[in-house]
């Protein structure tokens, strides 16, 4: 059995090496480092496969959430409403720009955002809202754009774990993930699910007079050279990172299909173990159907219930088998972003989920071998 990776980013490489080695060496032979005519092919081709009217790159996620928000021309004051079972990179931008972070818990189902504590939490000075599609599925995002009209709030997708997943509104109209509220930003660091060989990130909306406002931020707010009409930052995504991204694009539908086979596999071996709870999708389906693709496993997280999750993990670290906790501690109890006004009982399921979740590896190179191991491993110990 070949080694089981966490994210095989090496045996990805393997089957695209020609592909991404010829469209590198295009940049290099013609010294385009930056702003060149890859990362507008790259743009466009990301612009048509998402079907939304801008796609803005930029130089990592992190970035992307932080201009998005400049972009909206949020001040300091104005509170903006997360998830507080989320990776911290959504709240510090929040802090960074002197607003103020409001965590709310989220769903104990699928780890996504709670509608009923989004509107416990709105207030006068609530300006936004930033749901994250964790783990690779979208927020309830017909609600929540709903919620947003009535109180006249802007929101932002952050969209690093779902590039390409598919939302369905009720009465069927499907989109992609990042292109429904009034701007996203995702994030192509090496392990996401469309990923390069270092920093990128990119930040979407259909609002072309915002887009032209986040093109001249992202470039030191210069709308004509050497005019600075707004403070802004210097964040590009490099010419060499977008011909990864623009080789590898062409295969996400597939990439997308493999992650959810593996799913697929695992649901079905845990399907009957009575201390596991698989992932549950918002859309109610297995997460795996073939028409939906509302779900693309960016990881593959289950709730332990009654296990001893330290002992697993170390029994599994054991038997060759990487895992991950996403994420352990609760963002309203770490020590940059605690507030007096959060109570514990507002965050019950967040305080539940961070000692329960596990998620066992998921990328395109699982074999059924390796499945096979996995999860009889975790079999094994969790029926002792
Ligand atoms: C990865 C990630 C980010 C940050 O992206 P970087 O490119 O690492 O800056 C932001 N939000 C979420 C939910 C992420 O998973």
């Amino acid at each position: 059995m070949r080694k089981i990776q966490m994210v095989d980013l090496k045996g990805q490489y393997g089957d695209i090496k020609d592909e991404v080695n010829a469209s590198i060496q295009e940049v290099i032979d013609n010294t385009s480092f930056i702003n060149g005519p890859k990362v507008h092919e790259f743009q466009k081709n990301l612009e048509n496969y998402l079907g939304v009217k801008h796609v803005i790159p930029c130089a990592n996620g992190t970035d992307a959430l932080q201009i998005a928000m400049m972009g909206l021309g949020l001040k300091p004051g104005d509170e903006v409403i997360t998830a507080d079972f989320t990776f911290a990179a959504t709240v510090e931008v929040i802090a960074l720009l002197n607003l103020t972070p409001v965590l709310v818990d989220v769903n104990p189902d699928d780890f996504i955002i709670n509608i009923d504590a989004i509107k416990r939490a709105i207030t006068p000075k609530t300006k936004a809202i930033v749901p994250v599609h964790l783990f690779g599925q979208c927020a309830n995002m017909e609600s929540i754009m709903e919620i947003a009209e009535a109180h006249n709030l802007f929101v932002i997708e952050d969209n690093a774990q779902a590039i390409g997943a598919t939302y369905t509104y009720k009465n069927g109209k499907k989109v992609k993930a990042g292109t429904i509220s009034h701007v996203a930003s995702t994030s192509f660091f090496p392990s996401k699910n469309l990923g390069c060989y270092g920093d990128g990130g990119a930040i979407f909306t259909n609002d072309d007079d915002l887009a032209h406002t986040i093109r001249g931020i992202v470039n030191h707010g210069m709308y004509e050279r050497y005019h600075h009409d707004v403070v802004g930052v210097n964040s590009r995504l490099d010419s060499i990172q977008a011909a990864v991204l623009d080789a590898k694009l062409p295969r996400l539908n597939d990439y997308i299909k493999a992650r959810q086979q593996a799913a697929r596999k695992y649901n079905a071996a845990f399907k009957n173990i009575e201390k596991i709870t698989t992932p549950k999708t918002v859309n109610g389906c297995d997460g795996v159907c073939d028409t939906c693709d509302c779900h693309v496993f960016h990881q593959y997280t289950l709730r332990l219930n009654g296990v001893d999750r330290d002992v697993l993990v170390k029994y599994l670290n054991d038997n060759g088998i990487p895992c991950g906790v996403y994420y352990p501690i609760p963002l309203h109890n770490q020590k940059a972003y605690r507030d007096s006004r959060y109570k514990e009982e507002d965050f019950e399921v967040t305080n539940q989920l961070v000692k329960e979740v596990i998620s066992l590896p998921m990328h395109t190179e699982l074999d059924d071998e390796q499945i096979e191991f996995i999860t009889s491993k975790v079999i094994d110990f969790v029926n002792g």
